[in-house]
């Protein structure tokens, strides 16, 4: 399939620029820049007004600009030089009267740089300008991130094939990143998390020194970035040992939310409208206060991306979003469940792209049990 149409998106957000009261717009976040112009170095600032469209950069990236930018304007600083002197001039240049600077992305002394050096135009704080185009994805973003889910899937069947009861969380996370590059990851979308029994209830655990034996409760958070840097996310429990009642009650609990959100999720539903259903079931079943983050994200170039499910959410589903659905109980001190999944909008509603096996019988590992 072939690429992005990079200058396609870049007119979508000229014709922003207006409701943001700017008549050009210098871009510096990273992600940013990457998906308005193919550009993936670490140091590349994209400045762009009706008139005039440049990428900067210093001369690491000359080469690689040429490759992944062809056809595209490119100034490149030299060691006598900063990225904020040439932006000033050019924002000259362009007669530009108000510029936008991405906010979220600017640090204090990189405004009050910034701030110093251009004088011909007015600065006007943006954000999320890009972020809301990058929420629908087009097809071949789409393709990117099947590939993704299917690398992770992959990897996650080595592991699970693999388990044994004296492994540790690290082990099964450095098995899980050497199975997705050998599928053809580029590595792993985020430090992938495993934890057993205590850690699987921190949401956010480093993978240690805990052995799978420790609990019959193991959580594997994980995903796969593929050369594009589309990611996936994906997060299965695997029941290791004799389960108790209360370890089956919370899987079926947070399985049944999670079902739940997924019927539910449709273009023009409100996020926030899905994020309580999911809480409602987690709540009857008296695990209200065992769920405090938000049902899903938007995900793509990075991992959390806008769209965001959550009782404070205010968008709206839209066709070609891509979504989690990740609710979660966790009890301190003994175990956590979540189960995740990635979601695709679709005309009719939403098209999971991830089938990996979720029921509770399936998350059984026989041999162990
Ligand atoms: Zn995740
Ligand atoms: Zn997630």
């Amino acid at each position: 399939m072939t690429g992005p149409n990079y200058e396609a998106r870049r007119n979508r957000l000229l014709r922003k620029l207006k409701d943001a009261s700017v008549d050009g717009l210098l871009v510096t976040g990273s992600s940013n820049v990457r998906y308005l112009t193919g550009f993936s170095g670490s140091s590349g600032w994209l400045f762009l007004s009706s008139s005039t469209t440049v990428i900067l950069s210093d001369t690491r990236y000359e080469t690689q600009l040429a490759d992944e930018c062809p056809g595209l304007d490119a100034e490149i600083r030299d060691a006598a030089s900063t990225l904020d002197d040439h932006a000033a001039r050019l924002i000259a240049k362009a007669k530009v009267k108000r510029v936008g600077i991405e906010a979220d992305y600017v640090t204090l002394s990189q405004h009050s740089s910034l701030a110093k050096k251009i004088v011909s135009a007015e600065i006007v704080a943006t954000s999320g300008l890009i972020e809301r185009l990058r929420e629908v994805k087009d097809k071949w973003e789409i393709e990117q991130t099947r590939e993704a889910v299917r690398i992770a899937e992959r990897g996650f069947a080595v592991v699970r094939s693999s388990l044994r009861p004296n492994q540790t969380e690290t082990e099964i996370r450095f098995l899980l990143e050497a199975a997705m590059r050998s599928f053809g990851s580029t590595g792993p979308a985020f430090e992938p998390i495993v934890g057993v029994g205590p850690t699987s209830a921190l949401p956010h655990a480093h993978a240690g020194g805990r052995c799978v034996s420790e609990s019959p409760v193991l959580l594997i958070d994980w995903g796969a970035e593929v050369k594009s840097h589309y990611r996936s996310d994906l997060t299965r429990v695997l029941i290791t040992g004799k389960p108790t009642r209360l370890m089956e009650q919370v899987y079926n609990t947070v399985l049944k939310a999670q079902q739940a959100a997924i019927e539910a999720i449709r273009p023009g539903v409100k996020c926030a409208d899905v994020d309580k259903i999911a809480r409602e079931i987690i709540a009857d079943a008296g695990f209200g206060k065992n769920f405090g983050h938000g049902l899903g994200h938007g995900f793509g170039l990075e991992i959390h991306e806008s769209v965001r499910m959550s009782p404070l959410s205010e968008q709206v589903f839209e066709v070609g979003m891509l979504v989690t659905v990740e609710p979660g109980i966790y009890l301190p001190g003994k175990f956590g469940v979540r189960i995740e999944d990635d979601l695709l909008l679709t005309p009719d509603g939403n098209e999971v792209l991830s089938n990996v096996p979720r029921e509770f019988e399936e998350a059984i590992v026989p041999f162990l049990a």
